[in-house]
């Protein structure tokens, strides 16, 4: 195992929170406080400290978009639209897709549900496109983001196999039932970090004439993602957890749905004429973007994006693989833990594998008070809970939840060690 890699983060992010080491083992303590081993980058990450930089400089620029002939407005707005082009870029978009600017993937994935419940009820029906009386389909084992917004229109679900070749034969089983429109998907899971075929997936939805949406929320910052070379038809995913700020998140894809549904978001900007009692919206990403835009989370999004963009993929896939199997190793060596899985063949199977999530149970503690146990004790941040996927938890038998430590290009060896050195100290000393 190459240790420089491990050593230190591939990148470095803003600076993190250094817990105050009073009550924490003498070894750790620097100077009275401790490097805070954060293993939660899958809820939120850490802004890369080029992002931060990059937030700075456009700051000044400070102006509403799209509404003033003023230099700053100017600015603002070639920030905003060039943000566009990047994180186009970025996810190997088709020179026709849209690209609109939302809150976060939550935002994207009901936007996008909102149009195709008018293609479903046949409201908007672009030429040669109308989606009339079809369903959506989805597995069981989708964040609630990309679960929801689907639930309340026609559907159907799967529930995913014990590999991922018998959850492909259980999609296309589905698929083949006839009236699918559209397969949405994530492309990791945020409970077990297992990624699923994508490429595969997609080519099956568009066999049985539905197309895709992929759930990147996870997938993107770690992977990366080329929506032509997979057929994806729609994606979307946050920059809060792509090492930019909270606040801006994007759908991407094709446009003959998106500019045929009504903005769920009425207002400014999205129009190409109003009357007093009837109004004409405008087509492209402006129709879904009423109100002033998030400048500064778009310009921060692609700007993350350009820095992921920039990294050696094998050096990148490799840290991170490396702290995970370190963990993995390390936990499952411990009397009283159970790594959780939901495939058997995701290491097997061609282009899956995981990306840095563990997600585990220690026998006999709840995992609430055992993840404020390793905060307060051991600096180390983990999630615990049902991570906004009830039906997944609770078909794995873990009602209860469970714990999550999740990697990005800010980890490092003493956070994968520190974690299994306080569930250690947790089974060895008790609460
Ligand atoms: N999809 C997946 C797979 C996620 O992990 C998350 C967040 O954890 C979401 C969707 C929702 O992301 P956001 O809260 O940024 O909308």
């Amino acid at each position: 195992m190459s240790s420089a890699i491990l050593e230190k983060p591939l990148i470095s992010t803003h600076p993190l929170l250094s817990v105050v080491g009073s009550r924490l083992n003498a070894p750790l303590i620097h100077g009275g406080q401790v490097r805070y081993a954060n293993l939660d980058y899958a809820a939120s990450t850490p802004a890369a400290e080029d992002v931060a930089e990059h937030l700075a400089q456009i700051l000044p620029y400070y102006a509403s978009v799209h509404r003033g002939a003023g230099f700053a407005s100017q600015v603002s707005t070639s920030v905003y639209e060039n943000a566009r082009h990047i994180v186009a870029s970025f996810v190997g978009a088709r020179p026709d897709d849209t690209v609109i600017f939302t809150r976060n993937t939550t935002d994207s994935l009901n936007l996008l549900a909102n149009c195709v419940r008018e293609q479903l009820t046949g409201k908007h029906c672009a030429s040669g496109t109308s989606a009339d009386s079809g369903e959506v389909l989805y597995l069981d084992i989708e964040h609630h983001a990309n679960l929801l917004p689907w639930q309340s229109m026609a559907h159907r679900s799967v529930v995913a196999g014990g590999s991922i070749a018998a959850t492909l034969a259980r999609v296309e089983t589905q698929l083949r039932a006839g009236n699918v429109v559209l397969l949405a998907v994530t492309g990791a899971s945020n409970v077990t970090g297992e990624v699923l075929p994508v490429a595969e997936l997609a080519t099956l939805a568009h066999h049985y004439g539905a197309r895709i949406v992929l759930d990147a929320a996870q997938l993107a910052p770690h992977r990366r993602i080329d929506m032509v070379h997979d057929g994806i038809d729609y994606l979307a995913f946050s920059g809060h957890k792509l090492y930019a700020p909270f606040g801006a998140g994007v759908l991407v894809g094709r446009s003959d749905w998106l500019d045929a549904g009504t903005p769920y978001l009425a207002g400014g900007g999205a129009v190409n004429d109003v009357r007093l009692e009837s109004v004409r919206w405008a087509e492209g990403p402006a129709r879904h973007e009423a109100g002033s835009p998030n400048v500064l989370g778009a310009a921060t999004l692609a700007r993350a994006t350009q820095v992921l963009a920039g990294l050696d993929a094998e050096k990148w896939h490799t840290h991170e693989q490396q702290l995970r199997a370190r963990l993995v190793e390390g936990l499952s060596s411990i009397e009283g833990i159970t790594v959780h899985q939901m495939f058997d063949d995701s290491d097997t199977y061609p282009g899956c594998g995981t990306i840095g999530v563990v997600n585990f149970s220690i026998a006999g503690y709840d995992s609430g008070l055992a993840a404020a146990y390793l905060s307060a004790e051991h600096g180390v941040g983990v999630r615990d809970g049902k991570f906004c996927a009830h039906p997944l938890l609770r078909r794995l038998g873990l009602a209860a939840g469970s714990l999550r430590a999740s990697f990005g290009v800010g980890s490092c060896v003493e956070d994968a060690d520190r974690l299994i050195e306080g569930v250690k100290a947790l089974l060895g000393e008790g609460l």
